[in-house]
């Protein structure tokens, strides 16, 4: 009877590990501690020849018995293990469909990129093209060309960038003038966007800033083309009819020349904290093209006649949009570039 006793005990033993039992491979070693060819079950069958003849068959019946509820424990342990497998594997891969979608975010152009396709869908609508030229310039097309000689006080204006070799960042966009007039004949009517560069950083500066220059050169062209042309411009761009103001001014380059204030954009003329109470913002240069830049471009400076014009195109988008700062432009923050999608 000693047999069945320890038989009951094994099988208790048994229940227990499986019961304990968390995955397959731990199954199958409980499986091989007690079925396997070394398990404690099949020592107990090979234990049967060493009975007594009669005892054989109660003892054989008790372990096989015993095996097969231990065969059956093991079956369910194995369902029961694939069935949370196959839970943890649903729950996994569940797709709730009632879930929103993730969001796209979809980009937009830069305030200032959105300003100059503005400045220049402007000006191609009354008959102006695009001239573009390099931003590594040479001393000759930055200054020389435009009747800036070496030591004249107004390379002093412009904080210019140098390459070892004597090349800069161009200061301005004004040798794309030349470069124009030096590959086209008049009737000349273009405006050149683009950046330019200055050793300048501070609360309205930055060492890379985007203008926008304007020539026209023509047998008839006068002063009062020049106005109205940006007269126009302004108007258009800024949405509402601007008086325009001009007053005497100097650069090289042109003669006469003079600055150019519109009528404040948010007072409308009446005084603001933005126009200084004046009434008035200075927003552009001009003038007629001096004759000495007509010189090396093979120009009939007795017969034609140019006017040219620029602007900074940061201003503009401060204006027109209500930006106070210059160097939100240049920070990538998109809560702020967001709000111009
Ligand atoms: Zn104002």
């Amino acid at each position: 009877m000693s047999e069945i006793q320890s038989l009951d005990d094994v099988v208790a033993r048994a229940t227990a590990e499986i019961e304990a039992v968390e995955s397959e491979p731990e199954l199958d070693s409980v499986r091989v501690a007690y079925l396997g060819k070394k398990g404690v079950i099949t020592a107990q069958l090979k234990s049967i020849g060493s009975l007594p003849v009669e005892e054989r068959p109660i003892a054989g019946k008790a372990i096989t018995s015993a095996r097969s509820v231990i065969e059956k424990l093991l079956k369910t342990k194995r369902q029961a293990l694939l069935q949370i497998v196959h839970t943890k594997r649903l729950e996994s891969e569940r797709i709730d469909v009632t879930l929103p979608g993730r969001r796209n975010f979809s980009g937009g152009p830069h305030p200032l990129t959105r300003t100059l396709m503005r400045m220049q869908e402007i000006f191609l609508s009354i008959g102006f093209d695009i001239a573009v030229g390099p931003e590594i310039e040479d001393d000759y097309h930055n200054f020389e060309a435009l009747n800036i000689p070496e030591n004249h006080p107004a390379r002093a204006m412009q904080d210019t960038f140098y390459f070892p070799d004597g090349r800069l960042l161009r200061t301005h966009t004004s040798p794309v003038q030349i470069r124009y007039m030096g590959t086209h004949k008049p009737p000349i009517r273009v405006v050149a966007p683009g950046r330019v560069y200055r050793c300048d950083s501070d609360i309205t500066h930055t060492p890379m800033f985007h203008q926008l220059e304007g020539l026209v050169v023509d047998e008839t062209t006068t002063f009062a083309d020049l106005k109205g042309v940006l007269e126009y411009f302004v108007s258009e761009f800024f949405e509402q009819q601007l008086k325009l103001r001009f007053r005497p001014s100097y650069f090289p380059f042109t003669e006469p020349s003079a600055e150019v204030d519109i009528s404040c954009v948010f007072c409308h003329g009446d005084g603001c904290n933005v126009c200084k109470r004046s009434g008035w913002l200075e927003v552009l240069g001009c003038g007629m093209v001096h004759p000495a830049l007509y010189k090396d471009v093979g120009i009939d400076g007795e017969r034609f006649v140019g006017y040219a014009f620029g602007l900074g195109v940061e201003r503009f988008t401060m204006l027109r949009y209500g930006v106070n700062d210059l160097r939100l432009f240049f920070k990538n923050d998109l809560d702020m570039l967001s709000q111009f999608k």
